[in-house]
């Protein structure tokens, strides 16, 4: 574990690094968020940029099934994230994308997109930069977090949930916008875990050394609360406060 800090007058603050990783419907990105607030932290949603890049190639005609083409063009789309954990941003060339980054078309196509070696090799330098330059420290959510794009980070968390209470938070959270078939859902969410965690380049996985917490029977304030507990105890053994 390490801190960014002046270790002679102390005048600077700490920099607390927290990687978020787990599947979809686990509760990260709410509780990343809640989290990055509380903490007075930054926040960066991994996903999506994925996402977003996912968009940008859709709207642009590229084969998604064509990792070739997908590589070659990957380098093209600008992709901004703003990273205040009260109003998270995402652009793609300066186009706000948060609204059609979230569309059925795109949650289908993301997987086979993010496994681009070229894709992930482009975003994981991305979401390095960002880190790096948040000045008291970031909570960065993902699947690939604590194994890959920050395996220094302070703090490393797996969430985890059972198939079943992740497809009701998903289908919760669509409700209103789509028709809602908790099947579907389902097995929606257990294709896409599979996907991800069965990629060649950083799939879905838990760092050995990362904290798991199983939220399966957790409201989202007991996980929030969890993950800021597991946060201060670490900054606490290394000798600092968040
Ligand atoms: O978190 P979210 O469900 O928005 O992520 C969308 C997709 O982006 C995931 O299913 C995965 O394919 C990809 N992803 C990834 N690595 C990350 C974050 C997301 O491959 N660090």
């Amino acid at each position: 574990m390490s801190f960014t800090v002046e270790t002679a007058a102390r005048t600077a603050p700490a920099t607390v690094i927290v990687g978020i990783d787990g599947p979809s419907g686990t509760g990260k990105s709410s509780t990343s968020k809640a989290v990055a607030a509380k903490l007075g932290l930054r926040y960066l949603d991994t996903g999506a940029q994925y996402r977003a890049i996912t968009w940008w190639m859709l709207v642009n005609g590229v084969d998604v099934q064509d990792a070739d083409a997908v590589a070659t063009a990957a380098t093209k789309p600008v992709i901004v994230s703003g990273t205040n954990p009260s109003a998270p941003t995402i652009t793609v060339d300066g186009q706000d994308a948060s609204g059609p980054i979230r569309t059925q078309e795109v949650t289908s196509a993301v997987s086979v997109v993010s496994a681009v070696p070229e894709v992930r090799a482009l975003l994981t330098e991305l979401q390095r930069g960002i880190a790096a330059t948040a000045e008291r420290g970031i909570v960065v959510e993902g699947r690939d977090i604590g194994t890959t794009v920050l395996p220094d980070a302070d703090l490393k968390i797996f969430l985890t949930a059972s198939a079943e209470a992740r497809a009701a938070r998903r289908s919760g959270e669509l409700k209103g916008k789509e028709a809602v078939d908790l099947t579907a859902t389902r097995d929606a969410l257990v294709k896409r875990d599979a996907a991800d965690s069965g990629r060649k380049v950083s799939p879905l996985a838990k760092a050995d050394d990362a904290v798991e917490v199983d939220t399966t029977e957790l409201t989202l304030e007991q996980v929030i609360e969890c993950v800021v507990t597991l946060i201060e105890s670490a900054l606490s053994r290394a000798g600092q406060s968040a």
